[in-house]
């Protein structure tokens, strides 16, 4: 179970790195094991972080396993690929609900084989970080689900639905897309560590009026990991007022 504190009607500042991936994604690290993304994240000073992989969530359960009876709680994600080949992190309130939620996408995802001298290994670790088994099909190719598709499955779950680093160049929403969909209702957007430091905040204030920006590191290796810099908060330290916040 999470570590909560007793409800309670002052805010709590919660300091956060909400884009992690781990082994199980191609292109991160094979140290980024449950225990070692655990041990980072509270060397750093983390309260909450989420767990974010490409297209798939099987490496989530064992790192929430890894931080528990530890101060720190641990998110259920996955950054999905979109047929256009946005890129979205979706946070869930549970490890069953996205479960259920990648049982869904998995006919959607690409059957292309992973290459592993081409893109990297893609380990599944149990808690105590011992190798489980490997995904073999190559998880950063896009699904089939459109972005605004992506946006209905995820509300079916009561996930928050994040575009990620919405200021690069590749593999956002505003680079694929061309812009933000109007008539999207999309609470929250990440700002990448690089584009928050050129002032990408800043310079587009007047077009993210409605919408709450976080910056994350989507880190691929354990030294990416963010330092106690970003917060929210939150009325209650648990996962559901996160998710309640973020959606
Ligand atoms: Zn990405
Ligand atoms: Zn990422």
């Amino acid at each position: 179970m999470p570590y909560r504190l007793k409800r309670s009607t002052t805010l709590h500042k919660v300091y956060y790195d909400l884009h992690i991936h781990t082994a199980l994604s191609p292109c991160a690290d094979d140290d980024m094991t449950p225990n070692d993304i655990v041990g980072m994240a509270l060397l750093n000073g983390l309260d909450l972080i989420a767990i974010t992989d490409h297209n798939s969530m099987q490496n989530a359960e064992a790192v929430i396993t890894a931080a528990r009876d530890k101060n720190i709680i641990v998110i259920p994600g996955m950054e999905i690929s979109t047929a256009e080949d946005v890129h979205v992190l979706c946070l869930f309130c549970s490890v069953e609900k996205a479960e259920d939620f990648e049982k869904e996408l998995k006919p959607l995802r690409s059957k292309v084989e992973n290459r592993k001298d081409i893109f990297g290994n893609q380990i599944i670790y149990d808690e105590k970080d011992e190798v489980v088994g490997e995904a073999t099909n190559l998880l950063v190719a896009p699904t089939k689900i459109s972005f605004d598709a992506l946006q209905r499955m995820t509300a079916k779950y009561g996930a928050a639905f994040i575009p990620a680093h919405i200021d690069r160049e590749s593999f956002s929403v505003l680079s694929n897309l061309g812009f933000l969909p109007p008539d999207m209702e999309i609470n929250t957007l990440e700002v990448s560590k690089n584009g928050a430091e050129k002032g990408f905040v800043v310079k587009n204030a007047d077009k993210y009026t409605k919408n709450q920006i976080i910056h994350s590191s989507d880190a691929h290796r354990l030294w990416e990991i963010s330092e106690r810099i970003n917060y929210i908060m939150l009325p209650e330290f648990s996962i559901d007022a996160a998710i309640d916040f973020l959606r």
